[in-house]
C-alpha cells in the first residue's frame, strides 16, 4: 500500500539516489546530449524535498504539487515531462489517502501516457518512455522490481535515439545508456519499494 507518507518517503529517497548518481546522470547527457540532465534532476528534486514538509490531504493533493514544482524548477525536456507525469498521476490517485498495487499501476500507466502525449513520442525512441511503458504495463506485484527497471535501461544502450537531443547524434546515440531512463528507474525504484 501506497501511503502519503510512504509517497514523501519515496521522493526523499529519489532525490538522495539523484543526488549520488548526479555525475552519471550527467556523464550520459554529456555523451547523447548537452550534458544537464544531472543538474536539472538534482535541481529539481531539491526543489521537491521542499514542500515535502507540508501537509497533503490526498495523494493526488502531494502529487499535483510535485508536478507543478518540477515543472516551474526543472528546465529541458525532462522538467516539463515528469511535470506532466505528476500531474497526470495526481489525478489517477485523486482524494485517495491510500493506493494498492492495481492503482499505482493504473496511475504509472496514466503518467507514461502524459509524458508521450507532451513528448510526442512513442517507445523504442531512447527516451524515459522506454522505462516507463514497459515497465507501467508488464509489472505484476511482488516482481523484483529493481531488476525489471534495470534490464529497462539496460536495453536503451543498444537503442538509437529518434527523439529528444540525443537524436541528434543519430547512429552515434547508440553505445550510451539515456540519462532519462536511468533517472526514471531512480524515481521508479524508489516509489516501489514503498508501495511494497
Ligand atoms: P534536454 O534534453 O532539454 O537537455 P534533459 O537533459 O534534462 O533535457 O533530459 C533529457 C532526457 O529527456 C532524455 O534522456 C530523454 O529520456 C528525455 N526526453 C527528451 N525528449 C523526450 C521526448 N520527446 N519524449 C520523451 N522523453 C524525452
Ligand atoms: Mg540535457
Amino acid at each position: 500500500m501506497l501511503t502519503i507518507d510512504g509517497f514523501k518517503q519515496a521522493l526523499r529517497h529519489t532525490q538522495t539516489e539523484i543526488e549520488s548518481q548526479k555525475d552519471t546522470l550527467t556523464d550520459l547527457d554529456r555523451a547523447i546530449g548537452d550534458g544537464d540532465h544531472g543538474i536539472n534532476m538534482s535541481r529539481g528534486f531539491e526543489a521537491v524535498l521542499s514542500i515535502l514538509d507540508e501537509d497533503y490531504d490526498s495523494l493526488g493533493a502531494l502529487s499535483k504539487k510535485v508536478g507543478m514544482t518540477l515543472m516551474s524548477k526543472v528546465g529541458g525536456a525532462a522538467g516539463p515531462l515528469y511535470g506532466s507525469a505528476f500531474v497526470k498521476i495526481a489525478a489517477a490517485f485523486g482524494d485517495a489517502k491510500e493506493a494498492d498495487f492495481a492503482l499505482v499501476k493504473e496511475a504509472l500507466l496514466e503518467g507514461t501516457n502524459s509524458i508521450k502525449a507532451r513528448g510526442k513520442s512513442e517507445a523504442g525512441q531512447k527516451t524515459m518512455v522506454d522505462v516507463w511503458e514497459p515497465f507501467a504495463l508488464n509489472v505484476d506485484e511482488g516482481d523484483n522490481y529493481d531488476s525489471q527497471l534495470n534490464e529497462l535501461v539496460q536495453k536503451t544502450e543498444d537503442m538509437i535515439a529518434t527523439k529528444g537531443r540525443a537524436s541528434y547524434f543519430g547512429e552515434n546515440s547508440r553505445g550510451t545508456i539515456d540519462p532519462g531512463a536511468l533517472s526514471s528507474s531512480i524515481l521508479l525504484s524508489a516509489l516501489m519499494k514503498e508501495v511494497g
